[in-house]
């Protein structure tokens, strides 16, 4: 079969965290199209799929770049659309063959620690994710862990229905974790794959909110407005009321004691990146002071995927999509790397 293969990590230097810093060193074909890789077989309790549609996502360009560790050669991509083409060994049956179905980060969990027994297998410390530890979308066929895919509502398009798998439901586990509530300010800072699909989730669960993007780039924040931000600005910019809830999509560290300076007394900030410059400085009184809080998100649960999907398909939400052709994959992560996108890079198979 046709796959993009990674074939090595880059070696990570010391500082290395922002991952569109454009001075970081780049590979312009990080990945090799490879048309012999062998199909993938599915071992027990694993569905065979041929993938429709993959998502490109920021994390792909952490793993290239060394920043998060993963096997290789590697397959990458972990927002999977596609169809069930076998069902291997102790298979349940929650599933069947020609089935439309989705696979998200967390490809596998152990299901017995503290987090799993709990319904937080995003936290279990030997989960597996998906285009990392197990083989990902970037190819024409992948298999999957039968417990973790998720059946994809009809509405979608397999590559409208790909970016929700990462970028809409960590975006949704952000908005949970916020403890977000109609009528509260809520203040997104960056624009990219999530946050443009989270603002019209954002806009139809909270009507009376009031919606405040802040982005370096004019293109995104005119995205913001169309999709019903009520304010936007740039990231040193003063918006004209204090925030209750902010949500940080950015890899930058100069965003957090940002928001945390134009949150109001009691206000929360989620940080929803995974990789995000190492040191902040936070001044206690400035940034801290007046109960106001701050919370990462890690990884999604498949209670927030589940629910995130049901949500997005009811209020017909859908992402904006730039799409390329499997072989054109090294040109949908440059562009990514370099921001010249709007919204998501979905790669279509057929
Ligand atoms: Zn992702
Ligand atoms: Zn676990």
């Amino acid at each position: 079969m046709r796959a993009a293969l990674l074939n090595e990590l880059a070696e990570v230097r010391a500082g290395d965290t922002p991952r569109r810093n454009p001075e970081l060193p780049f590979k312009e074909e990080p990945l090799d199209i490879n048309d012999n890789t062998p199909e993938p077989e599915p071992s027990f309790k694993q569905v065979l799929i041929r993938v429709e549609a993959c998502g490109v996502c920021y994390t792909d360009i952490d793993i290239i770049e060394g920043r998060v560790k993963c096997k290789t050669p590697l397959i990458l991509g972990h927002q999977i659309v596609g169809r069930v083409e076998a069902l291997g060994p102790g298979v349940k049956g929650r599933v069947e063959v020609g089935e439309r179905v989705g696979v998200a980060w967390i490809g596998w969990s152990c299901g017995k620690c503290k987090y799993c027994v709990t319904g937080l297998e995003n936290l279990c410390s030997d989960f597996k994710p998906t285009g990392c530890s197990i083989d990902g979308g970037y190819a024409e066929y992948t298999v999957a862990y039968e417990d973790y895919v998720y059946k994809i509502p009809e509405v979608f398009e397999s590559y409208e229905a790909a970016p929700l798998l990462c970028a809409g439901s960590v975006g949704y586990r952000a908005l949970k974790l916020a403890e977000m509530t109609d009528g509260l300010r809520l203040g997104f800072f960056g624009f990219g794959a999530s946050a443009h699909i989270l603002i019209q989730v954002a806009r139809r669960l909270y009507p009376s909110s009031e919606i405040y993007v802040f982005s370096r780039s004019s293109d995104h924040r005119e995205l913001a407005l169309r999709l019903g931000a009520d304010w936007v600005g740039h990231p040193s910019g003063i918006p004209p009321k204090k925030l209750d809830r902010a949500i940080d999509f950015t890899p930058v560290g100069e965003t957090v004691p940002k928001a945390m300076e134009v949150l109001d007394k009691g206000g929360r900030l989620v940080i929803n990146v995974i990789r995000k410059q190492t040191s902040i400085n936070l001044d206690y009184v400035k940034h801290l002071w007046m109960e106001k809080e701050v919370k990462t998100v890690a990884n999604v649960s498949r209670r927030d995927v589940e629910e995130f999907l049901g949500i997005a398909a009811n209020y017909s939400v859908k992402p904006e999509v730039t799409l390329y052709k499997l072989e054109q994959v090294n040109e949908a992560i440059r562009d990514l790397k370099r921001a010249v996108l709007r919204g998501s890079a979905v790669l279509k198979m057929r």
